[in-house]
C-alpha cells in the first residue's frame, strides 16, 4: 500500500528489512553496541557479514534516539542507517526517542543524498513497544517530515508479518488522509 504526501512515496509492505534491493539504505533497529543480536538486527549482520560489525565498532555506543550510518557490505543497498529505539516502560520519554529514531535517520539519509530508504518497526520486537502505538508514532514523524525532505523520494515500512503490515497500513490511511 501507497500513499504520496508532498511529494514523497509513503508506503507499507510485508517483507524482510534485509531483503530489499530496491532502497538505497536500510534502517537497522540497532543495539547500543551496534553488533548483531536478534530480530532485525541479527538479520542485518548476517546479511551483510563480519564487516558490518568491525565498521560499526568505533561508533558505538549509541543511546536511545540517536542514529549512525554505515556501509552495507553483504546486504543489497548502499547504506544501513543504525538507530537505538527505546526499551518500552524503560526508556522516557518513549514516544519523543521512538520519534528521534525516525528523524534523526531520515536527516542522515538526506546528508547522504539517500533517494529510498527502509524502515522495520523499531522497538516493537524485544524492545517491547505495543505495535499501533508505534505505528502512529513512526508514520506521523514520517508523514511530518515530507514537507523538509528534498532528496528522499520513497520511505517504505517492512513489517514481518502480514498482521503487523495490516496495522501500519490502517495508520497510514488513517493519517495520511487529506494530506495528500
Ligand atoms: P527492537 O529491539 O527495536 O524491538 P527487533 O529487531 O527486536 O527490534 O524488532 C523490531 C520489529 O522488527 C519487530 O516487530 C519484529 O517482528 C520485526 N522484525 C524482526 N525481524 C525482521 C526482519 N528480518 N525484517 C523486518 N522486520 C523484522
Amino acid at each position: 500500500m501507497q500513499r504520496e504526501v508532498n511529494g514523497v512515496t509513503v508506503e507499507v509492505v510485508q517483507g524482510d528489512i534485509s531483503d530489499q534491493e530496491d532502497v538505497v539504505a536500510v534502517v537497522n533497529a540497532a543495539n547500543a553496541r551496534l553488533q548483531t543480536g536478534g530480530g532485525v538486527a541479527g538479520a542485518i549482520h548476517r546479511a551483510a557479514g563480519p564487516g558490518l560489525a568491525e565498521e560499526c565498532r568505533p561508533l558505538a555506543p549509541i543511546s536511545p534516539g540517536e542514529a549512525v550510518i554505515t556501509g552495507a557490505h553483504g546486504l543489497p543497498n548502499d547504506h544501513v542507517i543504525h538507530t537505538l529505539g527505546p526499551v518500552y516502560g524503560q526508556d522516557r520519554p518513549e514516544e519523543e526517542l521512538l520519534a528521534r529514531c525516525y528523524r534523526n535517520s531520515l536527516a542522515l539519509a538526506e546528508e547522504n543524498v539517500v533517494a529510498s530508504v527502509a524502515f522495520p518497526a523499531i522497538s516493537t520486537g524485544v524492545f517491547g513497544y505495543p505495535l499501533e502505538d508505534a505505528a502512529e508514532v513512526a508514520l506521523r514523524v514520517v508523514l511530518d517530515e515530507t514537507q523538509k525532505l528534498e532528496g528522499v523520494r520513497l520511505v517504505r515500512f517492512v513489517l514481518f508479518s502480514d498482521r503487523d503490515a495490516e496495522v501500519f497500513e490502517g495508520k497510514l490511511s488513517e493519517l495520511a488522509e487529506g494530506r495528500g
